[in-house]
């Protein structure tokens, strides 16, 4: 005789069985499926109409996805040749929203897990956005300003014809910046003659918000506020450890030492760094400029402020803190670094990048009542702010930064109120993983239904 909790488990592996079978060898794919269904199994077999309707199997089927050629000419004058992909995961609620990667590591199945989790996070925001996820596997480190705008000018070429301000609006991500974004939006504006909001992340002068580069990082910032309020705690005093030294660690760390916390460490993809005195607002400005300017790397900080000290190859999940936020990329925490976070007297873990967490270690960390902010709740900032932009350019009128601002945290407000809804258990504890996760699966999920079968 099995037990409820058997029979789960068993319908749980015969799904992801499924999915590896028809996915083969995309891991990050199945990380992202699984997590999820390991949270809204149990939801969707308490309803009929989801089992029923096997809404599971049509969610994880991408809309479409579109692969391409991107051909480029180097400094040199040698011809290069890369991938590039657009995952068009969901548009049940909006139009396809997300963001744009060029990193090396870039593979389809990294783009599906991505654009997976965009789908179920955008619904978390309450804006009208699908999910979707793009980008290449060219490695925008090392090369020069023409080359980058090249690449993204032959890029844009293809992918203008499936992109448009009603069907489907890529942002940035890893290796994608203002830089990147202006040129792709420049060559979208010279192909189509059309002045629209079909890329977000736009410089200001031409459409961009105030507060979307700040968004991402203040907005796990504003998520973690919320967890710990009802706790009656505050940032205040607090210390934090941060991977990453791009766009979302940056802006965590800055609205982190706004709120008064003591921000410890930083990293990029060749280790990381500890400056146990605290990296305040002087610091970071000095980071940004080094980053976003010089395109350095993070281990010319110890030369800068010599109290610090740079740990090459390292992440910095050993250095003991109140609060910790990996902000780099996906699987860079795992179990080990759960168990270490766990024996330091961690309090919180707010993820800032996408899937930074291996399952292992969520396992843990959840099994260990740690209060853990998954990513599509805690980074949804970012792309509720292109939504904003998205209104704002559909408007053809900015807003202020202040009424960004105050919007961003009202969003935050919102989806961390949808995470207690579900995710709250008897003993008032709440597992923000699950409520997260089955919050946007019932927004997805009806709308799938309403549409019929499709
Ligand atoms: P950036 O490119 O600005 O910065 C990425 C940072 O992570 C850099 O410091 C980079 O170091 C480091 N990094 C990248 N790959 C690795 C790796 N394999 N190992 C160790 N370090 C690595 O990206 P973002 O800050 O925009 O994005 C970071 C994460 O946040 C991603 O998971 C992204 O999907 C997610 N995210 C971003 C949003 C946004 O608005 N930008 C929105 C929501 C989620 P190096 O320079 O050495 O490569």
């Amino acid at each position: 005789m099995t037990t409820l909790a058997e029979d789960i488990q068993a319908q749980i592996d015969r799904f992801n069985a499924g999915i590896q079978e028809r996915n083969p060898a995309e891991y990050e794919f199945h990380q992202a499926v699984q997590e999820f269904t390991e949270m809204v199994m149990p939801y969707v077999l308490e309803h009929p109409k989801y089992r029923d309707g096997h809404i599971l199997e049509r969610m994880t089927e991408p809309d479409r996805i579109v692969i391409f050629r991107v051909c480029w000419e180097n400094d040199e004058g040698s011809i290069c040749c890369n991938r590039a992909w657009r995952v068009q995961f969901n548009n049940a609620i909006g139009p396809y929203k997300g963001g744009m990667r060029f990193h090396p590591s870039v593979t389809q199945s990294v783009l599906k897990f991505l654009g997976f989790e965009q789908v179920y996070k955008n619904a978390l925001t309450g804006l009208p956005m699908g999910g979707a996820k793009g980008g290449s596997n060219f490695n925008p480190k090392g090369k020069s300003d023409r080359e980058v705008m090249r690449f993204c000018q032959s890029l844009m070429t293809e992918l203008s014809r499936h992109i448009g301000e009603d069907t489907d609006v890529p942002a940035g991500d890893i290796g994608v910046g203002a830089r990147e974004i202006s040129y792709l939006f420049g060559q979208y504006k010279r192909l189509q003659n059309r002045f629209t909001g079909v890329l977000t992340g736009k410089g200001v002068a031409f459409g961009g918000s105030l507060i979307r580069t700040e968004a991402t990082g203040y907005g796990v910032v504003y998520f973690t506020k919320h967890m710990l309020a009802r706790h009656h705690k505050t940032l205040a005093n607090k210390t934090a450890i941060i991977s990453g030294s791009g766009n979302v660690a940056l802006y965590c760390a800055e609205k982190l030492v706004q709120e008064g916390a003591k921000v410890l460490t930083l990293s990029d993809s060749s280790g990381f760094i500890h400056d146990p005195d605290g990296i305040d607002q002087n610091k970071l400005a000095w980071v940004m400029t080094l980053k976003t300017e010089r395109r350095g790397r993070i281990s010319e900080y110890t030369e800068q402020y010599p109290t610090s000290t740079f740990y090459p190859g390292q992440r910095p999940w050993s250095v003991s803190a109140d609060l910790a936020f990996p902000c780099a990329t996906q699987n860079e925490l795992a179990e080990g670094d759960a168990k270490l976070l766990v024996t330091n007297g961690i309090q919180l873990v707010a993820e800032g990048a996408n899937m930074p967490c291996t399952m292992e270690a969520v396992r843990y960390m959840c099994e260990a009542d740690l209060l853990l902010a998954p990513a599509k709740a805690a980074n949804a900032g970012g792309v509720a702010v292109s939504g904003l932009e998205q209104s704002q350019n559909a408007q053809r009128l900015p807003w202020t930064r202040e009424d960004v601002d105050h919007r961003l945290q009202d969003i935050m407000a919102h989806i961390h109120q949808q995470c207690v809804v579900y995710g709250e258990e008897k003993d008032g504890h709440i597992d923000y993983v699950r409520g997260a996760n089955i919050a946007g699966f019932v927004k997805v999920a009806d709308a799938m239904l309403a549409y019929g079968i499709a």
